[in-house]
């Protein structure tokens, strides 16, 4: 029977969420550390420039320090490095975030490796991946972390429950697909290859989509009373901000959804502040 499902709003989430790390960089301050955020940019990427600025601005509100470095497009690989490994050492900075994507001629992983994983902010290193994939502490990327704090204010119960998620990235579906399974999900993983992803989806009681695509999910592929997410962030014909998934037809078969803009969106912002501040909490704790 359609019905209407309920929105589960990232934008009131992540106004609690961001309120809770602006009263806990508070209590750091008192103890003499003011939790710092490096956000390096090389190039003139229009949406890079557009996200940095949203990443500083979002520290901004919540007490904690951030410094934009911005390099020119034809920036040596060498000199990038070299910036890392000075705000590795940079007793101010607890988190460091490249922008991605880098101009061709600079190694991406060879710069994100080159990030402390004690930095690593953006959960992107590879000793954070793999702390991710065999459960143990570290810090987790923040789209899909903040999709496992939507599921969890909606006091969603993973264990037993299928979730698909579909897409494969480092950065969303594969980090999203462990932290589902880390709750005892059972989990099937779909990208372009999939034959039939109807039929993975149907079957599903939480989806994931995490493909860049419109309409990538549409009613009928879509179990009545489903929980589903919808990372993606296209623009349709009209150059609107769309997800990945038919909202207004999914919306009458699932009982949540996200809905862009204002689901994933502003969640992942607000992880990465979460996670700037438990860096610079774990400083403290050292001290
Ligand atoms: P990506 O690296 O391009 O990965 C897309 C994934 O989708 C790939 O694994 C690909 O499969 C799969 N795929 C492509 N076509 C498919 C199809 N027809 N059916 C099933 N799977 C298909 O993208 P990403 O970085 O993960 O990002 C995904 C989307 O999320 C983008 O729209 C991006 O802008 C958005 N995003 C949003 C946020 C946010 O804060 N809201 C953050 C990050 C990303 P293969 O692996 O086989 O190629």
């Amino acid at each position: 029977m359609p019905s209407n499902a309920q929105l589960i709003d990232g934008v009131a989430l992540s106004r609690q969420l961001r309120t809770e790390v602006a009263t806990r960089a508070t209590a750091l301050k008192a103890r003499g550390i003011t939790p710092g955020l490096a956000v390096v940019l090389v190039g003139e990427n229009a949406a890079s420039q557009v996200y940095v600025r949203n990443k500083v601005k979002a520290c901004q509100e919540s007490g904690l320090h951030s410094v934009l470095e911005q390099y020119p497009v034809s920036t040596p690989e060498d000199t990038l490095l070299a910036r890392i490994d000075a705000l590795n050492r940079d007793p101010a900075i607890h988190g460091i975030l490249v922008q991605l994507p880098l101009p061709a001629h600079i190694d991406a992983q060879k710069v994100i490796e080159a990030i402390s994983p004690a930095k690593d902010v953006d959960g992107f290193h590879v000793s954070s991946a793999g702390a991710l994939m065999v459960g143990q502490a570290g810090f987790w990327p923040c789209t899909p972390y903040g999709c496992m704090k939507m599921l969890e204010s909606i006091g969603y119960e993973l264990k037993g429950k299928h979730a698909v998620v579909i897409g494969r990235s480092n950065i969303v579906g594969k980090p999203m697909a462990l932290m589902l399974l880390q709750k005892n999900a059972t989990v099937t993983i779909c990208h372009s290859a999939t034959v039939d992803l109807k039929a993975m989806t149907l079957q599903a009681d939480v989806i994931v989509a995490a493909v860049g695509k419109l309409n990538v999910l549409t009613a009928d592929m879509v179990k009545p009373g489903a929980v589903v997410i919808d990372v993606g962030m296209n623009r349709n014909a009209q150059g609107k901000l769309c997800g990945d998934v038919d909202f207004d037809g999914v919306r009458q078969v699932a009982s949540h959804i996200t809905p862009v803009p204002g689901g994933v969106g502003p969640m992942t912002i607000t992880m990465l502040l979460v996670n700037t501040l438990e860096a610079a909490e774990k400083v403290a704790l050292a001290a």
